[in-house]
């Protein structure tokens, strides 16, 4: 079992597609084990993105993620990480296969709808950026 951060972005929000993204999630069998709305303030922001520090698109990345609210949640499942990877799409939309959220909804490398984390070490870390180990919930009995 893997669990993997995602992110519904704000253009995602802003254009009522929050339902549908998650959905696709739940559909693939993917299960959820935590989820809050929030919006992102710039120090978490450049947490989350630290890797990306220096790079080009750094601070249009972290303006647009603090632009406005965001559902954040934690999947769980068999190669969870993988499996939202391919369900998400690639990075650019023009290049997300159709049939993927960034694929099917999406035409800007930067507003690209979703997140999900992109090994078990980022779900890690990225969880806990968003989550206490207590909202984490178990499905079990
Ligand atoms: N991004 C961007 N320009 C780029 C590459 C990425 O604005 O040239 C943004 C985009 O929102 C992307 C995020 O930065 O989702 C993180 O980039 P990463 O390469 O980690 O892509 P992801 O893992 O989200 O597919
Ligand atoms: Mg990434």
């Amino acid at each position: 079992m893997e669990r993997s951060l995602v992110l519904v972005k704000p253009d995602a929000m802003r254009r009522g597609l929050a339902g549908v993204i998650i959905s696709r999630l739940e559909q693939r069998g993917l299960k959820i084990v935590a989820m809050k709305m929030l919006r992102m303030d710039r120090a978490l922001a450049e947490r989350h993105y630290a890797v990306h520090r220096g790079k080009a698109f750094f601070d249009g990345l972290v303006e647009y993620i603090t632009s406005g609210p965001i559902i954040a949640a934690v999947f769980e499942g068999e190669r969870a990480i993988e499996a939202i990877r391919q369900t998400m799409g690639a990075t650019d939309p023009l290049k997300a296969a159709p049939g993927s959220i960034r694929g099917d909804f999406g035409l800007n490398i930067q507003e690209n709808l979703v997140h999900g984390s992109d090994s078990p070490e980022s779900a890690e870390r990225e969880i806990s950026l968003f989550f206490s180990p207590q909202e984490l919930v178990g499905w079990e009995k």
